[in-house]
């Protein structure tokens, strides 16, 4: 399950030949250079590579050349070499069928259809298995796994992980997603975070336009270890506070922050921040799961994007002293909180009670819980300092803006972002005033978002479609990015002290 991805999917699809019996048939290079290599490389710092044994950096080398080839295989599911489903096919009909033949359904199978006209499945290791040894993939997963028994760094649980995995790209009889599953299972339940991380295989179902199939993905990387455990110390803290709030079950969740080398194939297409596996939620309440953070990516966003308005936009004399690194954490601490958020969100069947409002709504929920949960967590902590949440706060404010200059790309977001400044405006918590947000006191933003997030909660625990169209009719005011970029007040007569 990918969190905070990049809408901009730059491989439009335009093959529609048909080919049925296609895979009798092999792609031609010239047909599949058509479709840009979906391979995102980041050179790793000397100081980290230096870190690294011999064996250590043979491991890498070799997750990494997998990866490449795992981008292949992604380019034949862009190229539709392979489809989903057969073409013109509704999703209703496949769910159809289904009910008799569940594997239709599976994220791991690609739908066919008999001359006589039924549906049946098959598993994508079965598909894709002539590339996956041709390309020698398992390969080189076993290699590396011979690697990661040697030297006095060995890693007998990524030993083990990567022999799994190999097995399980080879199988393809029914036992292949119990394969699959066994090799999760050893790398979400290890008790400690590998040096070397590799996720590859299928995941994800952003390529598939029924949301259903996975697609080709890998990713590989070297642990920032401060960075990982002062992530997860957080994401402890907020998930405890969650839990006495709402007298829930907190999920099990881990977190890494991962200097990442290589993202290929889907996850190369679609510029990810982050992102939490496994995508099933039988198995993530089974085995808990797991939360990513690519660092190059985070740590661009950061510092081109997010740092440079935060600088411009937010009144410099509520931010004086602010180092960068200290706002950096706690962007990075509110990121971890929203996503988080994401599988904390209340209420059910959304999308048939709220419909095409459903993904803003949670984004502003997501949002709001950060922020509050942030601060409220921290209270909890002794010596906590609680201007970590302010400084979050003033991240929000400022992101508004990045989101509606990406508001065609990213319209839920926009939506959000632009409603949730509207309520804490309207509850005078904050304001503009020559063209940068200000506020008085800090506590009476707080109170205004713990009053938002009740709000927004309420519409999604039992909303209705015509609950979220009023709230969006009534805060959704884009103009106000306006009186940022031609340094006016806004509203006009905000208070005064
Ligand atoms: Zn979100």
């Amino acid at each position: 399950m990918s969190v905070e991805h990049f809408v901009g999917h730059s491989a439009s699809i335009k093959d529609n030949r048909d080919i049925a019996g296609h895979r009798s048939q092999k792609p031609s290079t010239p047909e599949l250079s058509r479709y840009e290599s979906p391979v995102h490389g980041f050179v790793l710092h000397p100081e980290i590579k230096d870190s690294l044994d011999k064996h250590q950096r043979e491991i890498l080398d070799t997750l990494e050349s997998a990866a490449r080839r795992i981008a292949d295989l992604y380019v034949l599911q862009e190229s539709e070499w392979v489809r989903f489903y057969p073409r013109g096919v509704q999703k209703s009909e496949v769910s159809r069928e289904a009910q008799e033949k569940p594997e239709l359904l599976s994220p791991y199978t690609i739908v066919e259809r008999h001359p006589e006209g039924e549906f049946f499945a098959t598993h994508m290791h079965e598909v894709f298995a002539p590339q996956i040894k041709e390309k020698g993939i398992t390969r080189r997963l076993r290699r590396a796994a011979d690697e990661a028994g040697k030297g006095k760094n060995r890693d007998s649980g990524l030993q083990a992980y990567l022999r799994a995995k190999a097995h399980a790209l080879e199988t393809y009889s029914k036992s292949a997603t119990q394969r699959i599953k066994a090799a999760e299972k050893i790398w979400l339940e290890r008790e400690d975070e590998p040096v070397i991380d590799v996720v590859i295989g299928l995941y994800d179902t952003y390529t598939d336009k029924f949301r259903i199939k996975y697609s080709w993905q890998a990713w590989v990387g070297v642990l920032d270890e401060q960075l990982t455990q002062d992530s997860q110390w957080f994401m402890d803290a907020f998930l405890s506070w969650w839990g006495q709030e709402i007298g829930k079950q907190v999920p099990k969740v881990k977190m890494r922050v991962d200097h990442t080398v290589i993202m290929a194939g889907q996850a190369g297409r679609y510029e990810w921040v982050g992102n939490s596996l496994p995508c099933q939620s039988k198995w993530r309440e089974e085995m808990g799961s797991k939360f990513t953070i690519f660092e190059p990516q985070f740590e661009d966003k950061f510092r081109h994007r997010k740092l440079p308005v935060f600088r411009e936009y937010i009144d410099p004399d509520k931010i004086a002293g602010i180092t960068d690194s200290w706002i950096r954490i706690t962007d990075l601490r509110k990121y971890i909180a929203h996503e988080i958020g994401h599988s904390l969100i209340p209420g059910e069947n959304h999308k048939q009670r709220l419909g095409k409002d459903t993904s803003w709504l949670k984004e502003l929920y997501c949002e709001l819980l950060a922020l509050y949960g942030y601060r409220e967590s921290f209270k909890k902590i002794p010596n906590a300092s609680l201007r970590e949440s302010e400084a979050a706060m003033a991240m929000t404010l400022a992101q508004g803006y990045l989101d509606y200059e990406d508001r065609d790309k990213k319209e839920d977001y926009h939506t959000s972002s632009t409603i949730l400044v509207d309520l804490l405006i309207e509850k005078d918590a904050v304001w503009i005033e020559n063209g940068v947000f200000t506020w008085h006191e800090t506590p009476i933003i707080f109170d205004a978002i713990g009053d938002s997030l009740s709000e927004i909660q309420d519409v999604l625990i039992d909303g209705r479609a015509k609950d979220a169209k009023d709230l969006k009719d009534r805060h959704f005011k884009p103009d106000i990015y306006k009186h940022l970029l031609s340094k006016q007040s806004y509203p006009v007569t905000f208070p005064k002290n």
